[in-house]
């Protein structure tokens, strides 16, 4: 057993699919590893014996299926190269989940963020970052790929128009935590960490700016502290730079991956149950109408339209279902 991975989530059933890929590459010097980060030519992967630089070779490098490239969270099987020779990773295992999204006004086919997560934490800050719509665009893609959420909405401190904010938040399902927080006087901060499971894979996502660094300090020591780099601070939306997508474990034996600014989320999925899941009032008052096929258009006894009407079912909440209904059948 490979006992120094199993902080970063190594357990006996990784060990049965290492060993059956060993014996069916049929090579030795095989060991397995998880992706710490991925830059432009080659991977920082955490190994048993520490982290060693791989790169891929071959028919895996000039593929162009982007999910037959290592992503950060992967767990891979590495060939150790001796002496000049390079770290070559051989093997994907299968993924758990996959975060990945689709980059809005853009014909860039689907760009895959991390593997293996198991709860998306997508932070907003409150000074001007929030927009529920976007929430819940993002809502809807992390259920079709599997992957828990937790909503964090920082910068409580310099919350601007938090009345309006508590409002729009009502169209979130009541299941989905929500956490309003300040780096800055401390809020919030610690019921972060009691909804971060142990053993588990947390990716932060959001805009660059919105706090999600701070908070990932604020779990870790000091000499484990990501750099927070320089930051110009313009009316709470700061400039930011981190650059590649990294892996780390905190003291808690959380697994946590940061990103870079994840603002846009395009959707990858094809199916809808997703969307339905996150727009439970829609779907309940849909089933209502008087055609099981209803488009809420010009149909007659259409109980979405009714409610939209009379107020009860809120109008931006359901052009944004549109809107992501329409771009998940297209
Ligand atoms: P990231 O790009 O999402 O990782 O954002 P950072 O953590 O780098 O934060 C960007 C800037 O916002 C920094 O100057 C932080 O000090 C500041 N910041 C973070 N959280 C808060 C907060 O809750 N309140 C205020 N006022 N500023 C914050």
């Amino acid at each position: 057993m490979f006992n120094d991975l199993q902080k970063y989530g190594w357990n006996s059933d990784f060990e049965n699919k290492f060993q059956q890929s060993v014996s069916k590459l049929g090579k030795t010097d095989l060991i397995p590893g998880r992706v710490l980060s991925v830059h432009r030519t080659n991977y920082d992967v955490m190994t048993n014996d520490g982290e060693i630089v791989c790169e891929i070779t071959g028919n895996r490098l000039k593929d162009t299926d982007p999910y037959q490239k290592p992503l950060v969270g992967d767990w891979v099987v590495i060939e150790t190269g001796e002496g000049d020779n390079a770290n070559i990773i051989v093997y994907i295992f299968e993924r758990k989940t996959i975060l990945e999204r689709r980059k809005v006004h853009s014909d860039v086919e689907v760009q895959l963020i991390a593997g293996n997560v198991d709860m998306a934490v997508l932070v907003q800050s409150l000074a001007n970052d929030f927009n529920i719509a976007r929430i819940e665009r993002v809502l809807v893609q992390i259920a079709q790929a599997g992957i828990k959420p937790l909503i964090i909405l920082n910068k409580m401190d310099i919350a601007e128009n938090i009345d309006q904010v508590r409002e729009d938040m009502k169209r979130i399902d009541a299941s989905i935590p929500v956490i309003y927080s300040s780096f800055t006087t401390g809020e919030g901060l610690d019921i972060i960490e009691t909804f971060l499971q142990p053993g588990e894979t947390i990716i932060f996502i959001g805009s660059s700016g919105v706090g999600k660094s701070s908070i990932i300090n604020t779990m870790l020591d000091d000499t484990e502290q990501q750099k927070t780099k320089e930051v110009s601070d313009y009316s709470g939306k700061g400039k930011h730079t981190t650059t590649a997508r990294k892996l780390f474990v905190l003291d808690t034996g959380v697994i946590v991956i940061d990103t870079p600014g994840t603002r846009e989320f395009g959707l990858t999925g094809e199916d809808t149950e997703a969307l339905k899941e996150n727009f439970t009032q829609i779907e309940t008052l849909a089933g209502q109408c008087k055609f099981r096929d209803c488009k809420h258009n010009t149909e007659p006894d259409c109980m979405v339209r009714e409610a939209l009407e009379n107020g009860e079912l809120d109008r931006n909440l359901f052009e944004n279902y549109q809107k992501l209904e329409k771009e998940i059948n297209t």
